[in-house]
């Protein structure tokens, strides 16, 4: 037994990634207490909004058979999750047939942000022990991997993270659309719908520096991102990817869709107070990711439609396929030196 528990904690502490980690501790709880099911709940409030995310369930089906399911939005989250969320407590509640579901809270920096909900039958009290420190190991780990994810300054995604989290939105869109196809099989062809990606720079952010110090320039930089987090949905994906550069990640919508928020968000940065900025402005690139494409050759695209807004007459948003479409770029000039993109 001691032995296992160490092998478990060795396979909890040995992944690199959130998701992994989740996955692991999934799969650990289930190695040591059988549960009907094991759920991972994540709260993605951001600015008050509270939005609930079931990012893993393992769920016992019948005989011995188990079912995973895949991330989703709840719409409707349980009273008891909330409360777990909300008061950082366990929540235990047994039905009449003596099944018991609990809830978990795991905190980063004391700010609750994850539930782990157990349905079992009665945890005995080296049950619940174990549940509580594996619960426990989790919840380091995920700060460091949390920490690790981060820019230090703006809280977003950093760029290391990039090329892992676009795989992971490719494998999901290709999931869905798989269901999606399989659902309609008898009804009309819906057209597919692709993610998009944003790089968007802030315009002349070098005279802000100039003009009012470095200090300043920090401070327009975490606004900025904070106006981010605020504007875009808290599923989206927000990077920042260099200095003055974010890349951001839409899931599946339609062009007008995005270009439309992207417009509107670009209205939201110039009606936005900056300290000593008179007014700030961002140039932004547009590009569609399909299924099967490569990260680089997104980010390519997106810094292309990025350097043909900044070449004429930055505060503009371009899409890299209505600029090829148009003639205005050449899709395949991978000589422009604008061609300057590395994963890291
Ligand atoms: P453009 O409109 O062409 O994008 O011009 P720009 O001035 O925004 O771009 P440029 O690439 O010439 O300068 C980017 C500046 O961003 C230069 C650098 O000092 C500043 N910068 C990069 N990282 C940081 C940071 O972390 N904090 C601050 N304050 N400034 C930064
Ligand atoms: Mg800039
Ligand atoms: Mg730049």
């Amino acid at each position: 037994m001691q032995e296992e528990l160490l092998n478990s904690v060795i396979k909890i502490t040995k992944t690199r990634d959130v998701n992994s980690l989740e996955y692991s501790l999934v799969t650990t709880l289930q190695e040591f207490i059988q549960c009907q099911e094991i759920a991972v709940y994540k709260d993605l409030q951001d600015f008050g909004r509270r939005v609930i995310e079931c990012s893993l369930v393992l769920h016992h089906e019948n005989a011995g058979q188990y079912q995973w399911h895949d991330t989703h939005i709840v719409e409707s989250p349980e009273s008891e999750l909330l409360s777990c969320l909300q008061s950082a407590c366990i929540i235990t509640v047994q039905n009449n047939n003596g099944i018991e579901h609990r809830w978990l809270p795991i905190s980063i920096f004391d700010k609750p942000v994850v539930a782990i909900k157990v349905v079992s039958n009665h945890l005995s009290s080296s049950q619940q022990v174990l549940l509580n420190a594996f619960c426990r190991i989790y919840e380091n780990y995920l700060t460091i991997l949390h920490e690790n994810e981060r820019d230090k300054l703006t809280g977003l995604l950093n760029r290391q993270t990039f090329e892992r989290k676009f795989k992971r939105l490719l494998e999901k869109q290709v999931r869905n659309q798989k269901a999606h196809n399989r659902d309609n099989n008898n009804r009309k062809r819906q057209p597919e719908s692709y993610s998009w990606l944003a790089m968007v720079d802030i315009d002349h952010f070098k005279q802000v520096n100039d003009n009012y110090g470095h200090v300043c320039g920090d401070e327009v930089l975490l606004i900025l991102a904070q106006q981010m987090r605020g504007f875009f949905r808290a599923s989206d994906l927000m990077f920042r990817f260099g200095g003055e550069e974010f890349v951001l990640i839409f899931e599946p919508c339609k062009q007008e869709d995005i270009n439309e928020k992207m417009q509107a968000f670009m209205d939201h940065v110039r009606n936005t107070h900056f300290p000593f900025v008179k007014t700030l402005t961002v140039s932004v690139g547009m590009a569609r990711i399909s299924p099967y494409d490569f990260p680089i050759s997104v980010l390519e695209n997106a810094d292309k439609a990025l350097y043909y807004a900044k070449n004429n007459g930055r505060d503009q948003l371009h899409f890299f396929d209505d600029l090829v479409q148009s003639g205005a770029i050449s899709p395949d000039n991978a000589n422009q030196d604008e061609g300057d993109i590395d994963l890291f």
